[in-house]
């Protein structure tokens, strides 16, 4: 058997795409190769793309018909590229996650469509003996699990993407009974799987039965499974429905026998829930109770607790005692990231350590609403990496530390997490900044952080809450301090 030139060059064009993504993946992982990590991602689905197209419509050379699919073809590719350059040109890097979710919800969408055309195309009963028959069966299998992983990924990112605009209460979803819910749905799934392989024959309705059944309870589980996650573990959700995403993709790559959609999937799927780990591990969750979607975790009620009277600041008055500090850390939050106060942070930064104050950051690794996203906007404002410390790292050198300024943090600095075990966020690690001689907390109002939960932070002794845009209040702050 030959194999044509256009199927051997794509094949080649497949493996060094493969490859531009594993160096891709790998110059992601440190700061200071991530721009090159991200041009192997880009080169490697350049020639991914090119080749796809290539095999296409080399396909479609058999056609006598074939400009009403290549039409079709750059059609959907234009339109979609276009749509995404815009977006992805015009997203605030605040509004990054729920974007990332909504784009997840596609690739789970796209499986479920690839497993419903792979099934019309008439695969399924094309029994014959032996081999052939295992063949289909194994072709079935892969149909009922593409289309089962896809319809989670797709209902699950887009709650995901509900909850991350804010359009959906951010705390858990507690259906009584809610594991057994999900259990129960997996076998379901696993039942109507092994019907639906078994099932014989092109004819009758039982198959599409099966396979309709199967897609309404995995959309339905996806639903639940990330409603059922309360807002603090959100972080962990976003990558592990990037993993999803990733197992939808690879599913796909089977029925549509590409190699290549296989790897790039199984890269996706395997990081993402890599990804995952390590967020569970940082903000001591079990990993598993978080992928099956909550498992195991009783939020307790929102605190409504009296906490007692906060005091007031004014930009001034945190003037002078920044003046007056030997040690300054700055602990930022997703404010700073709406403020867009990561500038004039940088500014107050480089006068405090030209005044000789020794100023540093510390980073909870799920501040902000991205996996990186203060480390991405200091850099953005080239403050300087070595002060830039995570919070394991900082965490000790609080007793020591002058003032704290808590610029649009929470969730991240809340004691509660550490001292309240009836607290939803109550295990998670946290920047223990009440430790330090004083605390100011830059906010706009008293509201709770995304999980919901009141912060006893900001009625403690040494903390005084300074009122307004954390912009504005740090350009003020700077104006007092003179030059
Ligand atoms: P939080 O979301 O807990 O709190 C942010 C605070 O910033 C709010 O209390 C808000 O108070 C204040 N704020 C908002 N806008 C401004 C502004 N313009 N100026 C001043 N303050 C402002 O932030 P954290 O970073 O501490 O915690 C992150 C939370 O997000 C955690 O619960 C985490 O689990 C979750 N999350 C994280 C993800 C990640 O990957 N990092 C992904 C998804 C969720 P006010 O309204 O009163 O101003």
């Amino acid at each position: 058997m030959t194999i044509g030139i256009i199927p051997a060059i794509t094949t080649a064009a497949y493996i060094i795409a493969a490859l531009l993504f594993i160096l891709s993946l790998a110059g992601l992982s440190k700061h200071e190769t991530s721009r090159s990590g991200l041009t192997y991602g880009i080169v490697g689905m350049g020639i991914a793309l090119i080749a796809t197209i290539a095999l296409a419509l080399d396909d479609m050379s058999a056609l006598a018909d074939k400009w009403l699919p290549i039409t079709l073809l750059f059609a959907a590719m234009a339109i979609g590229a276009a749509i995404g350059f815009w977006r992805a040109k015009i997203v605030e890097m605040t509004g990054m996650p729920e974007l990332i979710a909504l784009l997840h919800s596609f690739v789970g969408i796209a499986a479920v469509l690839i497993g419903w055309n792979g099934a019309l195309r008439g695969f399924h009963g094309d029994a014959g003996p032996g081999d052939l028959r295992t063949l289909t069966n194994v072709h079935e299998a892969e149909i009922a699990i593409g289309i089962f992983i896809g319809a989670v990924t797709f209902t699950g990112s887009i709650v995901a993407n509900l909850k991350l605009s804010g359009r959906m209460k951010s705390s858990p979803l507690m259906l009584p009974g809610k594991n057994f819910i999900n259990i129960g749905a997996l076998l379901v799934f696993a039942v109507l799987t092994v019907l639906y392989v078994s099932t014989d024959g092109h004819s009758g309705a039982k198959p599409w039965i099966l396979l309709a059944a199967i897609t309404v309870i995995a959309l339905l589980l996806g639903w639940h499974l990330v409603a059922s996650i309360g807002g603090g573990d959100m972080p962990v959700v976003v990558s592990m429905l990037n993993s999803y995403s990733g197992w939808a993709a690879a599913a796909s790559g089977f029925l549509l026998g590409n190699d290549l959609l296989i790897v790039t999937g199984a890269l996706v799927g395997s990081s993402g829930a890599y990804l995952s780990y390590i967020m569970c591990k940082a903000m001591n969750r079990s990993f598993l109770s978080v992928i099956a979607g909550g498992f195991g975790i009783e939020a307790g009620p929102a605190a409504d607790t009296d906490y007692g009277e906060h005091r007031e600041i004014q930009a001034d008055a945190v003037a002078e005692l920044l003046s007056g500090a030997k040690s300054v850390v700055i602990t930022p939050g997703y404010g700073m990231a709406v403020a867009q106060a990561q500038y004039p942070v940088a500014d107050l930064t480089s006068k405090l350590r030209a005044k000789g104050v020794d100023v540093r950051f510390g980073i909870h690794p799920v501040a902000g609403r991205l996996p990186g996203h203060m480390n991405v906007l200091l850099a953005e404002a080239k403050v300087p990496y070595d002060i830039v410390l995570e919070m394991d790292e900082i965490n000790d050198d609080f007793p020591d530390t002058d003032v704290v300024l808590v610029i649009g943090a929470n969730d991240t600095v809340n004691p509660a997490a550490a001292e309240d075990p009836s607290s939803p966020i109550a295990g998670m690690p946290v920047l223990e900044v009440w430790n330090a001689k004083d605390v100011v907390v830059f906010k706009r109002s008293m509201a709770a952080g995304y999980a919901g939960v009141q912060n006893p932070l900001f009625f403690r002794d040494n903390t005084q809450m300074l009122f307004g845009d954390a912009k504005d209040r740090v350009e003020d702050i700077i104006a007092a301090l003179g030059h």
